[in-house]
């Protein structure tokens, strides 16, 4: 162990991550990749099969199925690894190992047996998830909330109904990641009528080339250029009664349990380090009033601001994780190490580009796209407004211990 308490299998991990990168990731060039016009040609599957073929892919499959067991920490530990190379390589990764390990957790046995062999032997699989619609976003997340405070029933417009033994699904689904790329998606429905999401939401597995299933429009971005999102489409798309995943009208025990908040925060915690990194070299080399920008106080000071706040998003992201992987999934650190952990990547982008001055906005300099890819994690994994009403949420909750006991 080290003096962080990482285990040796750990730093191993990192190291491999490290490797990766340089090997294969920075040769890409993400900052001139990002910018080719046809998504097509954009997205990095040989990043994906490379990744795949060295075991990153699948690390969040149990190893009774061919994976790694990796826990959270060290899915952590790997994401910042790969967005301090680049964010949207990073969601690609993370993206797939969340909706494994979802599936994983609400799958019954034939359902395993009939995902994980091909999932784990094909280096092109990847996994998309379909929760937020371009009429009900935020109220997916906050559903129990808007019922019990406003007496409102919110449904999804995607519905999905029974029709002799098979589910007939309809609507459409905004902006997923990997919607355009993924063999798999898991789609939210209501499949109760007249209540609110939280009591009529179940998911489904729908493989991609399912009739009645169609990628939308893929958006252009501004962030995450190397990843897809992309609509999902449902046209009387008609799959098995054994694909719906876990039970009937229980779609909210999901968000509430994937740990997927503190991997977002992980995710933004390596683009700022990757920001802060590139503006201490900077500051070293750039001289202004006759020596390097760093002897000059002001912009050390910045940057001395700058490690704190990711050494400060790291330890929560890290704390939230580890109480994870000891079973406590519904803690409130969850939202809390996502909502710390973008706030400060933000604030640290922002600083980053203050050290670079007018040269920051530059495309050939990289902050500028480290800021632009942190903003998207404003409103992924659910805006950042809404992880504050959760924890509200949860405050209003009599039973609720953690913010008495602060443990
Ligand atoms: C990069 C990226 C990846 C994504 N990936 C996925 C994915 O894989 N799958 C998926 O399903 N979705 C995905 N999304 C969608 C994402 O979850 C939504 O963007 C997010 O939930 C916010 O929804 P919205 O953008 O429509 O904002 P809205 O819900 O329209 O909210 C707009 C603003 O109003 C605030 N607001 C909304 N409702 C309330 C309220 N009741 N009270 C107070 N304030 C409120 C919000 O906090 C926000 O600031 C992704 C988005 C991005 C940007």
């Amino acid at each position: 162990m080290d003096d962080r308490g990482l285990t040796q299998d750990q730093l191993e991990l990192v190291e491999k991550v490290r490797k990766f990168r340089t090997d294969v990731i920075d040769p890409l060039e993400p900052h001139k990749r990002e910018w080719i016009e046809d998504p097509d040609l954009r997205f990095p599957w040989e990043v994906v099969e490379e990744g795949s073929r060295r075991g990153l892919r699948t690390l969040s499959v149990p190893r009774e199925y061919g994976g790694a067991d990796a826990s959270m920490l060290d899915l952590c530990l790997t994401v910042e690894e790969l967005a301090a190379g680049d964010m949207g390589i990073a969601v690609i990764f993370d993206q797939t190992w969340k909706i494994a390990n979802t599936i994983g957790s609400m799958a019954t046995q034939e359902q395993k047996e009939w995902f994980y062999p091909d999932f784990v032997s094909d280096h092109r699989f990847l996994l998309s998830i379909g929760i937020v619609e371009p009429d009900h976003a935020t109220d997916v997340f906050m559903s129990r909330h808007l019922a019990e405070m406003d007496h409102r029933t919110v449904g999804l417009n995607t519905t999905a109904i029974l029709e002799d033994g098979h589910w007939v699904i309809n609507g459409a689904k905004a902006m997923p990641s990997l919607a355009s790329t993924a063999k798999l998606v898991v789609v939210l429905a209501q499949t109760e009528p007249d209540v609110p999401i939280h009591e009529g939401g179940t998911y489904f597995l729908v493989p991609t080339d399912t009739p009645g299933f169609r990628v939308g429009r893929i958006w252009d971005k501004m962030s995450q250029r190397l990843a897809d999102n992309a609509a999902m489409v449902f046209d009387n798309c008609r799959i098995p009664q054994s694909q719906q995943l876990g039970e009937r009208g229980r779609a909210r025990h999901f968000p509430m349990t994937s740990g997927g908040n503190i991997e977002a925060g992980a995710t933004t915690l390596g683009t700022a380090r990757a920001a802060y990194e590139a503006a201490v070299a900077y500051a070293r080399e750039r001289i202004q009033g006759g020596r390097p920008l760093i002897e000059h106080q002001a912009i050390g000071m910045m940057l001395a601001e700058m490690a704190i706040e990711l050494e400060a998003a790291r330890s929560l992201i890290w704390q939230a994780a580890s109480a994870y992987d000891r079973g406590s999934t519904r803690t409130p650190l969850q939202f809390m190490a996502k909502w710390f952990a973008v706030e400060a990547a933000v604030k640290v982008c922002m600083k980053s580009m203050e050290v670079f001055g007018g040269f920051s906005i530059m495309r050939d300099m990289p902050v500028q796209k480290y800021m632009r890819d942190c903003l998207s994690f404003l409103h992924s994994d659910g805006s950042q407004q809404s992880r504050l009403m959760l924890l509200q949420q949860r405050m209003l909750d009599p039973e609720e211990t953690f913010f008495a006991s602060g443990s």
